[in-house]
């Protein structure tokens, strides 16, 4: 089982920030234009009250080798003890990098509530031109993750959606990968901790979600609101990095090879993946539905017009599951054995149900 060292959630936890920030007195903040914007005033004063130093390096874009090397040297030239990437993954992934290339702390603020993938030991690494190149595995979680939900609500509705779809495949991936004893992110076994935290999850999504959304909308920071912050970024990190992966990302990798969704969310085509997953393992029509229906009722799409495409030929949905049944993917984590015209007919089936 990984998790942060510390996970910090609340309105306006970033005016904390400073005590969070152990053994560390000089320390860079990495993140996009908007990302620094939202949290500068708030994390100099609180580590001017504690005589910190703070020194605020705007992110060039990519989370590429170049970025990195670049933001390392820096590290070494200005002597920093800690680094926190804020704002978007892309910014959070480099920060995680050069922390663990440095040997010093990594803290995380992430501006929005997107993906698991904050409190995850993690990177996703692409070239300079935004290419997928390699994911990194670090030996250590992030020393904190701390989600400030005065921020959180000002970020567009869609993102904690998106977040809600990726948090939603969490449940039923972790129990697939523990049903078939597979490995789980941290090249482990799933403890009974993980498959407990993932199931909490669903439950969460499924009693706040759509409260927390229209909270989102109204940008009122409710009870609701903040327990789908925490389902999305806690829960479904640890559950899907102590638990597994299975189809539902498998799908989505797969799906990344059409460029018709490329203007789609990580969480979104996570949700249909997992309407695939779903038909692949044969699940009760009872909770099909239930995925379903709350996938309707947040606006996750749920076929794949709503995808963005409007007419799929049978070589794009054989090379989305070529993609998805690729040596070492997460598909075959299943108990039973999954092969591409499996995928390809379990994809056809899950669009019809979902119009
Ligand atoms: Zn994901």
């Amino acid at each position: 089982l990984g998790a942060p060292q510390r996970y910090v959630q609340g309105r306006n936890a970033t005016k904390e920030i400073g005590k969070y920030l152990t053994d560390c007195n000089n320390i860079l903040v990495i993140g996009g234009k908007r990302g620094i914007a939202a949290i500068q005033q708030d994390f100099e004063n609180s580590c001017n009250q504690l005589k910190i130093n703070t020194h605020f390096e705007l992110f060039q874009g990519e989370c590429c080798e170049e970025e990195i090397n670049r933001i390392s040297t820096l590290v070494q030239k200005m002597k920093f003890n800690g680094i926190c990437g804020c704002g978007g993954g892309k910014s959070i992934d480099t920060a995680k990098c050069v922390a663990s290339i440095n040997n010093i702390k990594c803290f995380i603020l992430p501006g929005i509530a997107a993906t698991d993938a904050p409190c995850s030991a993690l990177s996703v690494i692409y070239t300079k031109e935004g290419v997928f190149q390699r994911v990194e595995f670090f030996s250590k979680s992030p020393d904190l993750v701390l989600m400030d939900t005065q921020v959180i609500v000002k970020s567009p509705v869609r993102t904690l959606v998106s977040g809600m779809g990726d948090a939603l495949a969490t449940y039923f991936e972790a129990e697939q990968a523990f049903l078939s004893d597979s490995m789980n992110c941290l090249n482990g076994k799933s403890t009974l901790t993980g498959q407990i935290i993932a199931k909490a999850c669903y439950q969460t999504l499924l009693q706040y979600g759509m409260q927390a959304k229209i909270s989102n909308e109204a940008q009122a920071i409710t009870k609701q609101f903040e327990a789908i912050v925490e389902a999305n970024t806690l829960l479904s990190g640890l559950g899907f990095e102590s638990g597994g992966l299975c189809a539902a990302h498998a799908i989505h990798n797969g799906f990344t090879a059409i460029k018709e969704t490329h203007s789609m969310l990580h969480g979104e085509k996570v949700a249909f993946g997992l309407l695939v997953q779903l038909v692949l393992q044969n699940t009760p029509d009872q909770i099909f539905q239930e995925v379903l229906k709350f996938c309707k009722a947040v606006n996750l799409p749920t076929n794949l017009r709503q995808l963005g495409v409007e007419k799929v030929t049978d070589e794009q949905l054989m090379l989305v599951a070529q993609i998805a049944c690729a040596q070492g993917s997460s598909i075959h984590n299943h108990s039973f054995n999954v092969d591409e015209l499996q995928v390809v007919d379990a994809i056809k089936l899950a669009d019809l149900m979902g119009q």
